[in-house]
């Protein structure tokens, strides 16, 4: 007879001579130590590991590297969601009494971060237009401590003037951070262009497969990292070691993702322009964008994966190519593998009001499109056939 015991005991994982190729998840909230010393030198760094899955696991780290190789970064971080990594950089760097200057044209959560969470903790913030070097150089004060812009902003598809702002940021004395979820390290690399932090939503292009919430943070300076990194740990915002295998996962098909997104997204740009429905189109690859002078220098020439386009006429024919496209998800997402279609006046800038939004040049007409990595020729008779519809 066996000596009885607790299934409840967790058993060593069965020795095995031959290793895994896939990273192993690793869900464990804690982790065993030999000893209150064996402990203790952990934590005072004299010994490497894991204590507790808020603190760190190992599928976090697996994800921060590859992302790190990507972005030519070091020990970068994961967080729990695009909007955690904004959120560890802001409150691990920030102080009642800093100034915080953002683009005019930033994620709709990013602006309400602007807009409501800083005020109420003491950091004033502004935005200014990042297209305009200018006006961003006019909107510094003494106590911005802080730029945060996307190199291309949503949902109009405009280019930041990178290389000029992080001029402007250096000479005040502030940290410039990119959010890089729309361009990708695959078309941009900030930090080659005076970035000092680059966040990305991994949710997003990066994980690709619309299944995971996570976010990522790297900076220049280590000093910097561990801050953001304590202030990540204490307030909880790290990430689910789940989210980070799926995460991995998705990335490994990243390079060939984007790059088809990407073309696919040229020829959809192209198509979405010669239709008589359409008024007009804004893809940075092409030559009629407003930027595309700054296109060649920043990426390389190519145009990413999102087109935006402005449809002739109001709310009915924006509900009638919704409809008459029943294969597109109508969804206010980015970086599926599948397109996706969204419509900025009823989803991301319906807090504007229709002046705020006829600024921006978001009519009712106005969509964008997530380009995915479909077969080109399908994609674009899809479009086809429903601009056919709509125009009647
Ligand atoms: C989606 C998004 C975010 C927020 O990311 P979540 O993972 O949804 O929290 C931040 N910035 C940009 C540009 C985004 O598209």
């Amino acid at each position: 007879m066996k000596k009885p015991t607790s299934i409840v005991r967790r058993t060593p994982v069965p020795a095995s001579s031959s290793t895994p190729v896939v990273t192993p998840l690793m869900p464990s909230v804690v982790y065993r130590s030999e000893t209150p010393d064996a402990l203790d030198a952990q934590y005072e760094g004299q010994a490497s590991g894991y204590t507790y899955a808020r603190e760190g696991h190992p599928n976090a780290d697996v994800l921060a590297a590859k992302i790190d190789m990507l972005e030519g970064a070091e020990g970068g971080l994961i967080t729990g969601s695009g909007m955690a990594a904004v959120t560890a950089v802001m409150m691990g760097l920030l102080k009642a009494g800093d100034h915080v200057l953002g683009g005019n044209q930033l994620y709709g959560r990013c602006l309400r971060m602007m807009a409501e969470e800083l005020p109420r903790l003491g950091i004033a913030t502004s935005l200014a237009d990042p297209t305009d070097a200018a006006a961003m150089k006019a909107a510094i004060r003494p106590e911005t401590r802080l730029i945060l812009i996307e190199a291309v902003s949503n949902p109009t598809l405009r280019i930041a003037d990178l290389d000029a702002i992080a001029e402007i940021a250096k000479e005040a004395g502030a940290l410039l951070v990119v959010d890089n979820t729309f361009t990708t390290p695959r078309a941009l690399k900030p930090f080659d262009h005076g970035a000092d932090i680059v966040i990305h939503s991994v949710t997003k292009l990066l994980a690709g497969h619309s299944d995971v919430t996570l976010g990522y943070v790297a900076t220049r300076d280590p000093e910097l990292r561990a801050q953001i990194a304590v202030t990540a740990i204490t307030l909880g915002l790290t990430p689910s070691p789940f989210d980070c295998w799926l995460a991995e996962r998705g990335l490994h098909s990243f390079e060939l993702r984007f790059d088809r997104a990407q073309s696919n997204a040229a020829r959809l740009a192209d198509a979405l322009a010669a239709h008589p429905a359409v008024a007009h189109v804004l893809y940075p690859g092409r030559a009629d964008h407003p930027d595309h002078a700054s296109v060649a220098p920043l990426f390389g020439g190519q145009g990413g994966n999102m087109v935006s386009f402005v449809l002739k006429g109001g709310r009915a024919e924006a509900n009638a190519l919704t409809k008459a496209a029943p294969q597109i998800a109508f969804a206010p997402t980015l970086g599926d593998v599948a397109t996706t279609l969204s419509h900025p006046a009823s989803s991301s800038h319906r807090a504007l009001t229709p002046g705020g939004r006829e600024a921006l040049g978001i009519t009712e007409g106005f969509f964008r499109v997530s380009v995915g990595i479909e077969d080109p020729d399908l994609l674009i008779e899809e479009f086809t056939a429903a601009l056919d519809a709509v125009a009647g």
